[in-house]
């Protein structure tokens, strides 16, 4: 199979990518850098079927020779990535979507759209399947990411409806793991840097708001399964296991052995309570289910940023 990847330089992208070329695929990664960095795609240059493009997919995009599926990942994803970015965030989400989908029609390949929980908005329903339509506020900050996923959804069914294209939709929720940015400021990132680096970590509210957290390994497999399938969706992947935001904290100062203090912050506006997927779809039509226990995860990706942080100083002092 000959895959692209859009976002394929991002936390996701890039493993989707490797996991593709360790199984034999070859891949086709387009990204405008934007929120993810050639660094993380650096170690897959190796590889003679890898190929990075620098494409912004919200502008028209081609990719020469045969294209057997098309994975649109391109999107900022971090909270304070599409707050800054809200006009790019929603032009990723409806026209980098119809450009990835054109793509795919073209070529007569499958593709998969990389959704996510936040169509659930603040949800009104708990644990959420994709049955629930959402509660999402469409004018708030968050409305730009929001919003953008759920046109994204809506013309990748109208593609497979009008024009007989093999789509399929995963709901990605919380993940996380190596080739997270550091600072992008979503929770795990930040409380793992904080934590490392003696600073204070930043709990928005009382910390009592939940997410349910996804090791990126198992993500992937996901993704990879939802690829090779036919199925359409929507299909929830995430890890069931429900965090409160504070034993968030308080798992990253025991795996690190921070003494960091935990500092409160106002909540960001139309923050979401409670997350957390029902996984009985992709259980059923996948086969998958997640396997990593989050203090494992956890453990891993400690020892990733350690690492990652260390060679930032080793750059900066030489
Ligand atoms: P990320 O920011 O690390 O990666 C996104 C990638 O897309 C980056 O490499 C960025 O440069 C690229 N990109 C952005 N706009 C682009 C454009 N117009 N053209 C080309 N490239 C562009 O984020 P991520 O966590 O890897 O998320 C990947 C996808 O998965 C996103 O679509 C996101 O909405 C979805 N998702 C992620 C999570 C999560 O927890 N990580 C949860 C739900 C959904
Ligand atoms: N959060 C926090 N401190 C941070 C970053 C995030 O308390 O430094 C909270 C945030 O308010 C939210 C949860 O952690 O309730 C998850 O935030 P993230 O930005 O990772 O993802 P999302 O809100 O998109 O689920």
């Amino acid at each position: 199979m000959r895959i692209v990847v859009s976002g394929g330089a991002g936390f996701l992208g890039s493993h989707l990518c490797e996991a593709l070329l360790r199984r034999g695929d070859a891949v086709v990664c387009l990204d405008n850098f934007s929120t993810g960095r050639p660094e993380n795609v650096a170690h897959l240059r190796k590889f003679p079927a890898f190929e990075i493009l620098r494409a912004d997919m919200s502008v028209a995009v081609d990719v020469h020779g045969p294209v057997d599926a098309v994975a649109h990942l391109a999107s900022p994803a971090s909270p304070p990535d599409y707050l800054r970015m809200p006009l790019q965030t929603l032009a990723a989400g409806s026209r980098g979507t119809e450009n990835a989908l054109e793509l795919a029609r073209r070529n007569n390949a499958r593709f998969v759209l990389a959704s996510t929980s936040e169509v659930y908005g603040d949800p009104a329903v708990h644990p959420q399947d994709e049955e629930y339509w959402g509660n999402v506020n469409p004018v708030g900050p968050r409305s730009v990411y929001d919003e953008a996923k759920r046109y994204a959804e809506a013309v990748t069914l109208a593609y497979r409806r009008s024009l007989g294209i093999d789509v399929g939709i995963v709901r990605i929720f919380n993940t996380y793991g190596p080739h997270m940015r550091p600072r992008d400021g979503r929770v795990v990132s930040s409380f793992i840097t904080q934590a490392l680096s003696g600073e204070p970590l930043t709990v928005y509210g009382d910390g009592k708001q939940t997410r349910s957290l996804c090791y990126v390994s198992d993500l992937v497999r996901g993704l990879v399964a939802m690829l090779g399938s036919s199925e359409t969706g929507p299909v929830n992947l995430g890890n069931p296991e429900e965090w409160t935001v504070a034993d968030l904290a308080e798992l990253v100062l025991d795996i690190t052995g921070s003494h960091s203090e935990i500092q409160h912050h106002p909540l960001p506006t139309d923050d979401p309570v409670r997350r957390c997927p029902v996984i009985t779809r992709a259980q059923e039509r996948l086969g998958w289910h997640p396997e990593v226990p989050v203090a494992d995860g956890m453990r891993r990706t400690v020892e990733w940023f350690r690492n990652r942080l260390r060679d930032d100083v080793a750059e900066a002092v030489s």
